[in-house]
């Protein structure tokens, strides 16, 4: 294998966002997938995984995939099987990158904990436009500090979290640009009589239907004008290379907590 291969273990191999990534890596050669892990009821009895005419090696342990050190974990599972495979990713001396969304304060602290050991990435949304957006989003609201900030996010019916980590991101963007923190601004939803709308408040609202792969608006709206800035996902391709980029980057750095703006080059 040359050196510049990637080797990368997709992990939630049969879900949407897997599947993406085996599709595009499967194509790369560039990248050496060393398998996929998924959960021991989605494995059923196979012990390896279809993608682009091509077959991998599947497992519902990282101990059965037993993979080389170095090799880059790409998660996009659920909360409880990411504190899982991070664990695993510190044992097996692997790199780890986190794409997964609705963790909680312990588990972004235990992502800091195991970057002091391994490089780790961790972006709540992997595409390039959404990371160029976020500095975008932060300095209009430097710039317009009288303006009223709000957030509206659409996602297909089967998402578990809300509102998305993008939209979650981009409120903390925002709420940066103000010196504040979200969580000292953030409203989420509106019902009732909910009276005047408090100055300086970020509203924040989730949308779910059909199989909509990501859209977010962020809305600045003043006297007499408004700004609404938008990004819509077409496909989960673009996360799908943002998680590749991202791979390729991690794979030649050093422990450390990383961002999609290091691997995109923004930061
Ligand atoms: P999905 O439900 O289609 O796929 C998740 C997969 O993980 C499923 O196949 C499931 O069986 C598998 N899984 C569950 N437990 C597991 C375990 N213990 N071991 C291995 N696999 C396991 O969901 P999705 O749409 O692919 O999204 C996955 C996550 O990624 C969500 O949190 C979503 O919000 C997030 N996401 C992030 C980005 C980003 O750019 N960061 C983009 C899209 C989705």
């Amino acid at each position: 294998m040359p050196d510049s291969k990637t080797r990368i273990i997709v992990s939630g191999a049969a879900g949407r966002m897997g599947q993406a990534i085996l599709r595009l890596a499967s194509d790369d050669p560039t990248f050496e997938i060393v398998g996929g892990l998924e959960n021991a009821a989605n494995c059923g009895n196979s012990q390896t995984i279809h993608s682009a005419g091509k077959k991998y090696p599947l497992a519902s342990t990282m101990a059965e995939l037993n993979p080389p050190p170095d090799s880059v974990l790409i998660e996009f599972t659920t909360p409880e099987a990411t504190r899982i495979h991070l664990a695993e990713a510190v044992s097996a001396n692997l790199k780890i990158i986190v794409g997964t969304t609705g963790l909680t304060e312990t588990d972004q602290a235990a992502i800091r904990e195991a970057a002091m050991k391994l490089p780790v990435l961790f972006a709540a949304n992997m595409s390039a436009g959404v990371n160029v957006l976020l500095g975008v989003v932060s300095r209009l609201a430097a710039a317009l500090p009288d303006y009223d900030i709000e957030i509206v996010e659409m996602h297909h019916r089967l998402k578990a979290d809300a509102p998305s980590g993008t939209a979650l991101a981009l409120g903390e963007s925002a709420a940066a640009g103000r010196g504040k923190k979200l969580s000292e601004i953030v409203r989420h939803g509106r019902e009732g009589i909910v009276g005047q709308r408090p100055s300086g408040e970020l509203g924040m609202h989730a949308v779910r239907g059909g199989d909509v792969a990501g859209d977010h608006t962020v809305i600045f709206a003043g006297q007499g004008e408004r700004i609404e800035v938008i990004h819509r996902a077409q496909s989960r391709d673009t996360f799908a290379a943002g998680a590749l980029r991202a791979a390729r980057f991690l794979s030649a750095q050093k422990p450390g907590l990383y961002s999609m703006k290091d691997a995109l080059g923004l930061a």
